[in-house]
C-alpha cells in the first residue's frame, strides 16, 4: 500500500491541494495463448501484485496536467488537442484513455494526475495497459461514468483503454492486457475468449499445490519489434483469408492438418499451426489447472514454448536461455510470455526454489554475456479499482 500513499503525497506537494483519490491498476502475465488474441482465440491470463497508482482531481476546464515517477517530462495538454500521435510519449496512453471515453459518448474533463508504478515497464508486464486502466477508473469515478461496478462496465473501460492505445498512443495491441487488468479476480486466471470479449475466472493458487509462479524479466531490448507485431499479425489475416475463414479461431485443432495442406507459403503455414494449436493449449491448461494435473500443465507450457521458438519465430536466445535454465534446476515447465523478443519467461517451479531457480537463471545469463536479469515470484491479484 506504500506506493498508494506516496502518490497522494506526491500529489499534494506538486499541486498544494489534495487528490480526490487514488486508483490502481495490476501489470499482467500470461499463463499461455500468446497471439491468440487478435486471432479471436483465446488468452489465460493473471493480474500481477506490481500496480500502477495514480491520484487524481477534476479540474473545472478541459487542461490535463500529467507527472509521472517513471518519466523525466510532465505532460500539459488541452483535452481538445489529443489526436492520434499528439500529445505522444506517455502523455498519449493518459491523455488517449479520456479522448476515447469521449469518442463512445462518455463526456469527462480535466484533470491534475501524478503516476507512479511498480510494474517493469517495457519487460513485457503490461505496463501500458496498467496506465491506461488505472486512468480508466479514476476517470469513470471521477466523473460519475457509472463503469467500474460491474463485469459490463469494466469491458466497456477495457475497449476503451484498446482504443487509446492504439489510436492516441499508435501501439498495436491485442485486448489481452487490458481485459486482465481490469476484470480479473484474485486467486485466479482469467480464461478469456476474445470472439466474444467473454470471460471465465479459473482458480489459480499454485502454492496451495506447493508451486510458484516465477517471472523472469530478460530485460533483453530487440529492434525491430514492431515491424515484426504486424508481420505475424498480417500472416494470419492472409491464412484466414485462404481457408475461407474470419479468423484463424474457425479451424478447430482436428482439421489443422487439413487445413495446412491448404496454405502454400511454408512460413503463413507455420504461424498457422502455432496460432491454432496455441488456442487447443489454452483449453488444455485449463483442463489441467481444474484438476490440478501439474505436470501434464508443465508439459503444455513446454510444447508452447517451443510452438513459439520454432512456429512463431518470436522467441530470442534470452528467453530460450531462462526457460531452459528454469526446467534444468527443476521448473515443471516454462515458457516465454508476452508478444516476444524480449520481455519476460514464466516458470511453475516447486515451492520454495523460487530463488535457486533465479539465481541458476543469472548465473546462466552472466555465463553468456547478457544483461542481468530480474526474477520474482508472483500471485494472481486483483482487477483495477480505487484504493484511497
Ligand atoms: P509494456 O510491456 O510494459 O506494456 P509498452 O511498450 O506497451 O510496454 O508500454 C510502455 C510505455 O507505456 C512506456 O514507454 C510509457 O510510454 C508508458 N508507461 C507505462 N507505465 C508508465 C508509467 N508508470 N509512467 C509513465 N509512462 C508509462
Ligand atoms: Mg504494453
Amino acid at each position: 500500500m506504500s506506493l498508494c500513499t506516496d502518490v497522494a503525497a506526491t500529489f499534494t506537494s506538486r499541486l498544494g491541494l489534495s487528490a480526490d483519490g487514488v486508483w490502481s491498476a495490476p501489470g499482467r502475465v500470461n499463463l499461455i495463448g500468446e497471439h491468440t488474441d487478435y486471432n479471436a482465440g483465446l488468452c489465460l491470463p493473471i493480474a500481477l501484485p506490481q500496480r500502477t497508482y495514480v491520484a487524481a482531481r477534476r479540474r473545472l476546464d478541459r487542461r490535463l496536467r500529467l507527472w509521472s515517477g517513471q518519466a523525466d517530462e510532465p505532460v500539459d495538454v488541452q483535452l481538445d488537442e489529443v489526436a492520434p500521435g499528439h500529445p505522444g510519449g506517455w502523455g498519449s496512453y493518459v491523455s488517449g484513455v479520456l479522448w476515447a471515453l469521449e469518442e463512445v459518448g462518455h463526456p469527462v474533463g480535466g484533470l491534475d494526475l501524478v503516476v507512479d508504478s511498480e510494474v517493469p515497464v517495457g519487460a513485457g508486464l503490461s505496463s501500458s495497459a496498467a496506465l491506461e486502466c488505472a486512468v480508466a477508473s479514476a476517470v469513470a469515478d471521477l466523473f460519475e461514468l457509472d463503469l467500474t461496478a460491474d463485469d459490463g462496465g469494466r469491458a466497456a473501460l477495457a475497449a476503451v483503454c484498446v482504443n487509446a492505445e492504439n489510436t492516441i498512443a499508435q501501439a498495436p495491441t491485442g485486448g489481452m492486457d487490458q481485459a486482465a487488468a481490469m476484470r480479473s479476480r484474485e486467486g485466479h486466471a482469467l480464461l478469456l475468449d476474445c470472439r466474444d470479449g467473454s470471460v471465465e475466472h479459473v482458480p489459480f493458487e499454485p502454492e496451495t499445490r506447493g508451486l510458484a509462479l516465477l517471472v523472469v524479466d530478460t530485460r533483453a531490448e530487440h529492434s525491430l519489434v514492431d515491424g515484426q507485431y504486424a508481420e505475424r499479425r498480417a500472416s494470419c489475416e492472409q491464412a484466414a483469408r485462404e481457408l475461407g475463414v474470419t479468423s484463424l479461431r474457425e479451424v478447430p485443432a482436428e482439421q489443422l492438418q487439413e487445413a495446412l495442406t491448404r496454405l502454400d507459403d511454408p512460413v503463413v503455414r507455420a504461424r498457422t499451426r502455432h496460432v491454432v494449436s496455441e488456442i487447443a493449449r489454452v483449453e488444455q491448461s485449463v483442463e489441467a489447472l481444474r484438476r490440478w494435473r501439474i505436470r501434464e500443465l508443465g508439459e503444455i507450457f513446454d510444447a508452447s514454448h517451443a510452438s513459439m521458438r520454432d512456429d512463431f519465430e518470436i522467441s530470442c536466445p534470452e528467453l530460450d536461455l531462462a526457460v531452459d535454465t528454469a526446467r534444468a534446476h527443476g521448473a515443471v515447465g516454462a515458457r516465454m510470455t508476452g508478444g516476444g523478443f524480449g520481455g519476460s519467461a514464466i516458470a511453475l517451479v516447486p515451492w520454495g526454489d523460487e530463488d535457486e531457480v533465479g539465481e541458476a537463471v543469472v548465473e546462466a545469463f552472466e555465463d553468456a554475456g547478457f544483461r542481468t536479469p530480474r526474477y520474482f515470484a508472483v500471485d494472481a491479484s486483483g482487477p483495477a479499482g480505487r484504493d484511497a
